[in-house]
């Protein structure tokens, strides 16, 4: 039987990179992946770099250059008078940048000596864990570990009543696979996957259709951040219905038939493709045998403390498959925390600076806290608000739709809250992660010289809005 000082099971952002780490402090690490991709290869990445972040964002890229060939350019006074599309070409693309970074992890791999054991790993006690290769005639293999760190992700949530048939009604990874562009794209829920995946084929032709059961858009994010983007994806096309229940989906021949209501009574939708986005669930499939005592929560996922700690001493759980936000980057600093404690440092997360961003465009970000949150915890704030539309380089990039929020805790200026709608909201956000972490002030930030012509400066005049001194509104 193999023995190493850390065993990970899982190679998803989370995972790789906590073993990666646990490698370069040196301990004797491997780490378990089964994942197959489309080519019937094992490959690691997980979600994230095989159907999740990276492919997603490269169709995401694509589609937005060719709506702006066909639409905005001529803004510009650039006329295209043929832009057509190669979807085959665009799928290609987006596989190939995939295949570069799960390769890319494979080196990693290599380059830190983590043993990639190719299989499905199974808890059998405290210290052991089965390997299973989809190679039935290879047999089980069984290693042991001081440290077991449990990496396993999340999959799709299904819904019982709109079963995936992986043609016609498809899920995340289907919706990142069409190989036509659909005439009528229907999607069943309007979360971050909904408007990521809407936005892509809705730009290269698609009439789509979400259908959000909340009647609140985007109820997470700020909500003059969540009107003003709504405002802005219906103008984009995408026909976005709050409060929509569907009650049935029938499959016809070449199209499918919706039934679903919302306040003003039952409609009916014809769709060629639908997609089901509706959140994603722990994924602890054949994970732990009997005898393993791992407490879950009652929705399946993994029990942690604040250092990722199960209720079992040398047994951790990063990524998704524990609380918190299901974000790559939230994993891979688990992963990272999680390694350095087992190799005796004093690592720790602070959770209340993690960012969030949705990759539409223009992009929505934030950090920290919302005003209907501060609200709700009785928190006294200030607000500054500065629009894109009186910023200079937005102006000049003919992106003046959006704005910047800053809040700050009324009695120390403490920001508590930074949210962005505009262009490069996934960039700009991290002064506002920086300005948290350092618990800077709107004061702070107000102070700092921020180079002309950019879209930060339009954080630069948040910051001052707060104290009711932007000096370009
Ligand atoms: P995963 O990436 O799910 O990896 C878990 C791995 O464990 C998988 O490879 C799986 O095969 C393996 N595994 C599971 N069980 C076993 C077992 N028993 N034995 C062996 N191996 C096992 N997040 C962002 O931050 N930014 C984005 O832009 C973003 N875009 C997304 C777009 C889409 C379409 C989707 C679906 C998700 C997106 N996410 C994004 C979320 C992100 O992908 C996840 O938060 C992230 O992948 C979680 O990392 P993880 O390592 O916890 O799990
Ligand atoms: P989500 O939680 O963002 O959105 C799901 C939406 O579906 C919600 O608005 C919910 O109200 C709605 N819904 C639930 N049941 C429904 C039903 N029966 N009918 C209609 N609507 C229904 O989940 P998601 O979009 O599936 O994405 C899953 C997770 O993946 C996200 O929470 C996020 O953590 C991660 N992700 C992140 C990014 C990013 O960081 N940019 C991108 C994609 C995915």
């Amino acid at each position: 039987m193999s023995k190493f000082d850390v065993v990970v099971i899982g190679a998803g952002p989370a995972g790789y990179v906590a073993a990666i780490r646990a490698a370069q402090l040196g301990l004797k690490t491997a780490c378990i992946e089964q994942w197959i991709n489309k080519e019937n290869k094992p490959v690691l990445g997980g979600t994230c770099l095989n159907v999740g972040c990276i492919p997603s964002k490269a169709l995401l890229d694509s589609s937005e250059h060719y709506y702006q060939a066909q639409h905005d350019l001529s803004a510009h006074g650039i006329h295209i008078k043929e832009c057509t599309l190669e979807l085959d070409a665009m799928v290609k693309r987006k596989d190939g940048i995939v295949q570069k970074l799960t390769q890319g992890i494979e080196m990693l791999f290599k380059k830190n000596e983590v043993t990639w054991l190719k299989g499905h790993g199974r808890l059998i006690s405290n210290k052991q864990v089965k390997i299973q290769s989809r190679h039935e005639s290879h047999g089980p293999m069984i290693v042991e570990a001081d440290h077991i760190i449990i990496a396993t992700g999340s999959v799709p949530r299904p819904l019982p009543t709109i079963p995936i048939d992986r043609n016609m009604i498809v899920d995340s990874t289907g919706a990142l696979e069409f190989r036509e562009v659909p005439n009528r794209l229907g999607i069943v829920g309007g979360g971050v996957i909904g408007l990521e995946m809407g936005s892509v084929w809705s730009r290269l032709g698609s009439e789509v259709t979400i259908l959000e059961a909340m009647e609140d858009f985007l109820f997470f994010v700020d909500e003059q951040i969540s009107r003003e983007s709504l405002r802005t994806f219906k103008k984009q096309g995408l026909d976005i219905k709050l409060g929509a229940l569907v009650r049935s989906v029938e499959e016809n021949k070449k199209d499918l038939t919706i039934e679903y209501e919302d306040k003003e009574g039952s409609h009916t939708l014809t769709v060629d493709r639908l997609v089901v986005a509706v959140g994603r669930k722990p994924n602890t499939e054949g994970l732990i045998a009997d005898e393993v005592d791992l407490y879950m929560d009652e929705s399946g996922y993994i029990h942690v403390d604040e250092y990722c700690s199960t209720s079992i001493p040398n047994i951790y759980a990063v990524g998704d498959v524990v609380r918190g936000p299901m974000l790559a980057h939230k994993g891979s600093e688990e992963g990272t925390m999680v390694a350095e404690r087992i190799a005796g440092h004093k690592a720790q997360i602070n959770y209340e600076t993690i960012p969030w961003v949705v990759y539409t465009w223009p992009e929505i970000a934030w950090v920290g806290k919302t005003e209907k949150e501060l609200k709700a915890a009785a928190k006294e704030y200030r607000v500054g608000v500065f629009p894109l539309k009186a910023n200079g380089r937005a102006l000049a990039m003919e992106e003046q739709t959006g704005l910047v929020k800053v809040i700050s805790e009324v009695h120390t200026d403490e920001i508590l809250g930074v949210h962005i709608f505009g262009p490069f909201a996934s960039e700009l956000i991290t002064e506002g992660v920086f300005a948290m972490e350092y618990k800077a002030s709107a004061e702070d930030i107000a102070r700092i010289v921020h180079a002309h012509p950019t879209i930060s400066e339009a954080i630069h005049e948040a910051a001052l809005a707060v104290d009711d001194r932007a000096l370009h509104m």
